[in-house]
């Protein structure tokens, strides 16, 4: 009999209740667990997070919330092997589940040892110096940032389902708010193993971590402004979440990130012989095949010089013939299945999409191979590559194919990529692959307003470059528009989505000792 997955409420695992659904291995269709359609009362989880989470943190220095950080990334870096296992029933290959265990892991010791070193054994944090407001000296300002005295719920995407929980988990808990997450439904047993960890550790304060391991019901209505929402999904979903009235009504602090159609941009200068021609077509498989293309932040669109558009797409074809699509726990195996039928169905009405203006030049999403698995039971698919030559095609910059799918998109002069680039609008993630200062220049300026994050990729960075997909800690996660307008991590910034700024007035004396 497989697990009904429970949730975590009140500090104790609760049985949920309604019929299970069951949720599948990605490679072979085995029943992993089952998921309940109703938890614990969602209104009674949120009550004990504030009534009991809020104030324990709140009693803790950001001193002392980086030190239980730090021990708990410890304490679930010794678990990352039973955590490894499991998330190779997701779909994911050992690449894949660096990303996502090790990553979130990661994530969690980064924040605890930046929160070491650059806040304050205080409880609350000063934002900016003391601004003197009177000409004589005796009045001033200042503003500062203390937690809210809410709940802070994490809805998160299936394709990350420890470091998405993870990357938001840690800045809540440094900021002093306690976490209520809602893991996405088909991957949600690997959430509930990391969560029993985490709660078993015995570091964490009682009520500062809930989970929901059912339908999101009843989650939102009772939302006030002293609580926040974080949703990770498709934009579709954060429509609904922004516009929801609680959320909105009473203006509850909403931070999305929802798929993009991210662009990599290969630089007019490059010819086939340079490094760069290789970093580029090395760069497009690399995002096309890690977790089978279901990062939020893979290369949708590669813009390329149209005098380049064949070598690049033979060359393309070429390194995607290589790849080996398999079962996740082989070790030859490159890429993996997607997560489960349903988003292999989904992945292949994009497709169709898309081919209705786009040519295939690689791949069909309808046939595969899978090494050491049946590809029918499995969600398998092949790496898609398709090249669009009509500038004034509408289907690349508006559909998303979650899955190993990437457009060739052939430009003429500098001047349009960015227009075109903006077409998407708005994304997580983009590249930029040149060895001319120039015109990666000239791409920065005008692909930043519409993108989160730019990397510049050369021969020069490309050794020690974390790559095109890769969120880190330090660095801004999100981007305007069709990416949800939000932002993530970004380094101790992050805390401030947990935290009021208030702008406090009085004499310079009793200012500067407030922080
Ligand atoms: P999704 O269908 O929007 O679901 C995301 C989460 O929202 C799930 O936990 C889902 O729960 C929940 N949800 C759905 N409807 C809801 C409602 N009415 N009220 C409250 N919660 C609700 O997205 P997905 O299919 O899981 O994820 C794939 C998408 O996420 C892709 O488009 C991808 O680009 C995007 N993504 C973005 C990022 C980023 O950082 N920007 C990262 C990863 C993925 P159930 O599972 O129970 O339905």
């Amino acid at each position: 009999m497989t697990p009904v997955l429970r949730s975590y409420s009140h500090d104790t695992w609760q049985e949920g209740g309604g019929p299970a659904r069951p949720l599948r291995d990605a490679a072979t269709g085995e029943v992993v667990a089952r998921l309940p359609a109703t938890g614990p009362d969602p209104a009674a989880m949120l009550d004990h997070a504030r009534r009991v989470g809020g104030p324990a943190l709140r009693a803790l220095t950001f001193t002392q919330r980086a030190a239980i950080l730090k021990a708990l990334a410890r304490h679930l870096s010794d678990h990352a092997a039973e955590f490894a296992e499991l998330s190779t029933r997701t779909g994911a290959t050992r690449r894949d589940t660096a990303v996502d265990v090790q990553g979130g892991i990661g994530t969690l010791a980064v924040y605890a040892s930046k929160a070491a070193a650059e806040l304050p054994d205080a409880v609350v944090l000063a934002d900016g110096p003391v601004e003197p407001l009177g000409r004589g000296g005796t009045f001033a300002g200042r503003h500062v940032l203390a937690p809210r005295l809410g709940a802070a719920v994490q809805i998160n995407a299936f394709n990350f389902p420890v470091w998405g929980m993870l990357e938001k988990f840690a800045p809540a808990f440094l900021a002093g708010m306690p976490s209520v997450v809602k893991p996405a439904g088909p991957t949600a047993y690997l959430t509930e193993l990391v969560v029993r960890r985490m709660t078993e550790s015995g570091m964490l304060p009682e009520g500062t971590l809930s989970l929901l391991c059912a339908g999101p019901a009843g989650l939102l209505e009772g939302l006030t402004a002293q609580d926040t929402l974080s949703f990770t999904g498709s934009a579709a979903t954060a429509l609904k979440l922004r516009t929801h009235p609680a959320v909105a009504g009473r203006a509850v602090p909403f931070n999305a990130e929802a798929d993009s159609l991210n662009c990599s941009v290969l630089g007019p200068d490059v010819t086939a012989d340079d490094p760069e021609f290789t970093l580029f077509v090395d760069q497009i498989v690399t995002e096309m095949t890690v977790k089978a293309g279901q990062k939020c932040t893979a290369i949708r669109r590669a813009f390329i010089p149209a005098a380049l558009a064949d070598a690049v797409t033979e060359a393309l074809a070429e390194r995607l013939r290589r790849v080996v699509v398999g079962h996740p726990g082989r070790p030859d195996t490159d890429m993996g299945p997607l997560a489960g039928l349903e988003q292999r169905e989904e992945v292949r009405a994009a497709v169709a999409g898309l081919a209705a203006e786009a040519k295939t030049v690689f791949g069909d999403p309808l046939r595969v191979d899978a090494a050491g698995a049946d590809p029918e039971r499995g969600a398998f698919v092949s790496p898609i590559l398709l090249r669009c030559d009509d500038p004034s095609a509408a289907a690349p910059h508006e559909i998303e194919a979650f899955g190993p799918v990437s457009t060739l998109l052939p430009y003429t002069g500098l001047d349009e990529v960015a227009a075109a680039a903006a077409r998407g609008g708005g994304s997580l993630a983009g590249s930029i692959v040149t060895a001319d200062a120039q015109v990666a220049r000239t791409l920065v300026d005008g692909l930043a307003p519409w993108h989160g994050r730019l990397l510049v990729l050369n021969r020069d960075d490309a050794a020690e470059s974390t790559g095109h997909g890769v969120a880190m800690p330090q660095l801004v996660h999100g981007g305007p528009g069709r990416a949800g307008g939000g932002e993530e991590l970004g380094g101790l910034r992050a805390l401030h989505h947990y935290m009021r700024r208030t702008a406090v007035q009085g004499h310079p004396g009793f200012l500067a000792g407030l922080a």
